[in-house]
């Protein structure tokens, strides 16, 4: 038996009006998610990776298709149900860390449980940080703080409300090499340990080998993935990739 979906497009098809014409930004995506897996999402840059992970995070509507997650059909909820959905059930990871500068890291963290009107519970909150190695600097503002550990506090806010996905969008691309990977493996060890779904979009083959699974997208579809991934066997594939566009 395969493993249970987490999240599943069907037929995605998305468009964008650019001036008199039109962009297919998408064009019939079809593919799913398992639970706890982490899967990279690669490819030429305008390949339509944001526009998946926009789609599937229901920040964007598709035109044509269904996106599910755990069931629910994300592209049919009004604009309030998707705002509960993702406060409850979806994590975010950007590049930019977009952590609150006036807030302390454990104030960051505790966030998501005040907009979701959850109760602050103070372990909870502790553990999260410690889960990123960062147990000692609640107390610090990000200013204080490396990029690294900037974007840690940022990973232990994305699922302090313990969300069933984590979506991540080039999460290390503001970070040196060392400290991407350092960051890529707490994240992947944090969220193995609570079962939790991983997206990640990168256009960088070291932080797509810390996948479990890499999709390569190309003219807005799926061409091609590759399981287990190696950073030279995604490398490659890329460059046959760009070579080819
Ligand atoms: P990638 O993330 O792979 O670089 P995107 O998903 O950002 O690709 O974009 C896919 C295509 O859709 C590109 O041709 C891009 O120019 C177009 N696109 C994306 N967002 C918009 C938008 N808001 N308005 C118009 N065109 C867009």
């Amino acid at each position: 038996m395969g493993s249970v979906e987490v999240v599943r497009l069907e037929g995605v098809r998305k468009e964008y009006r650019r001036g008199d014409s039109r962009v297919v930004a998408l064009d019939g995506v079809e593919v799913g998610f398992g639970a706890g897996s982490f899967t990279a999402i690669m490819g030429p840059s305008g390949s339509g990776k944001s526009t998946l992970l926009q789609c599937a995070a229901g920040l964007d509507r598709v035109d044509e298709g269904r996106v599910l997650l755990d069931g629910v059909p994300v592209h049919e909820l009004s604009e309030r149900a998707l705002t509960v959905l993702r406060r409850e059930q979806m994590g975010f990871v950007f590049q930019s860390f977009n952590l609150i500068p006036a807030l302390t890291a454990r104030q960051n963290v505790e966030l998501p449980l005040r907009l979701a009107g959850r109760p602050l519970d103070a372990a909870v909150v502790e553990r999260g940080l410690a889960d990123v190695g960062l147990a000692d600097r609640g107390g610090h503002r990000p200013a204080e703080l490396s990029g690294g550990q900037q974007q840690r506090v940022a990973i232990a806010r994305a699922l302090v409300t313990r969300p069933k996905v984590l979506f991540a969008d080039e999460p290390t691309g503001a970070l040196d090499s060392r400290t991407a990977g350092d960051v890529l493996a707490l994240l992947r060890e944090v969220v193995h340990r609570h079962g939790q779904t991983v997206i990640m979009v990168t256009h960088d083959p070291v932080a797509a080998s810390f996948a479990q699974r890499v999709l390569f997208l190309k003219d807005g579809a799926v061409t091609g993935e590759l399981a287990s991934p190696t950073a030279e066997g995604v490398a490659l594939r890329m460059a046959s990739l760009e070579a080819s566009c």
